[in-house]
């Protein structure tokens, strides 16, 4: 495809998501700029992520280490500079990577992790800002703090001088009703903001129930699919 029709086809994408986010948040009674759309350009080229921030989208998410670091070097040859989301399962080894290129890590969901980023973090300008996994079945399986462990998480964080606590993330459970899934969701985020007044952040929402995540306070939704389409199943 051009680059030409590329870039049309994602602006039709773009308008129909917003559309959403928008119906979502009259429909909760929230203002529509209350809600953030991290674009997860993940499998996608770094040409789209130029494309979409041509459009307008401010945030990008990626959730692989090894593609979101030279892509965010591409897109920044071309001018694009969006803040960056850090979506996916963090290895330790891996946060000095993440912190040259990532402006939020959101899957923070251990200690450990956090030492890691806090060092890994001490050269930056200004603070990395890092959201908490929360696991909302309690299954560490695809990441995510639970029980307690999402306090310690969160405490550590906002100990660390070099990062700065943003709030929770999560992923809804496959088996899961959504809104079940973001009203717990939303209660971590009501206990932990009364500890850490600002970490008020709450991202959650993907393709298939932003509608959900906005009904249920979500700050911030991360759309890969309804925005720049089907992912290839191998990847
Ligand atoms: C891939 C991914 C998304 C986007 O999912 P879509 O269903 O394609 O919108 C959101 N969050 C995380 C953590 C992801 O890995």
């Amino acid at each position: 495809m051009t680059g030409e029709g590329r870039r049309a086809e994602l602006a039709a994408a773009l308008s129909d998501v917003n559309d959403r986010i928008g119906r979502a948040c009259a429909a909760a009674g929230r203002p529509a700029d209350e809600v953030t759309l991290v674009a997860v350009t993940k499998t996608y080229p770094a040409s789209d992520v130029v494309l979409l921030t041509g459009l307008g989208v401010t945030d990008v998410g990626e959730n692989k280490d090894q593609d979101a670091g030279p892509k965010a070097e591409l897109a920044r040859a071309e001018g694009a500079t969006p803040r960056w989301h850090f979506i996916g399962q963090l290895q330790r080894n891996k946060a000095r990577s993440v912190v040259r290129y990532a402006d939020v890590v959101e899957s923070a969901d251990s200690v450990r992790l956090v030492e890691a980023l806090a060092r890994a973090a001490a050269g930056r300008s200004e603070p990395l800002d890092v959201l908490v996994q929360v696991s909302i079945d309690g299954d560490p399986a695809r990441g995510g703090a639970a029980g307690d462990d999402l306090w310690r998480v969160s405490d550590s964080v906002a100990a660390a001088d070099t990062l700065r606590l943003g709030g929770v993330m999560a992923v809804a459970p496959m088996d899961w009703d959504p809104d079940r899934a973001f009203a717990t969701l939303r209660e971590l985020s009501e206990r932990l903001v009364i500890t850490h007044p600002g970490a008020s952040v709450i991202s959650a929402g993907m393709s298939g129930d932003l509608e959900a995540a906005i009904r249920h306070g979500a700050t911030h939704v991360r759309i890969g699919t309804s925005l720049l389409g089907m992912r290839n199943p191998l990847r």
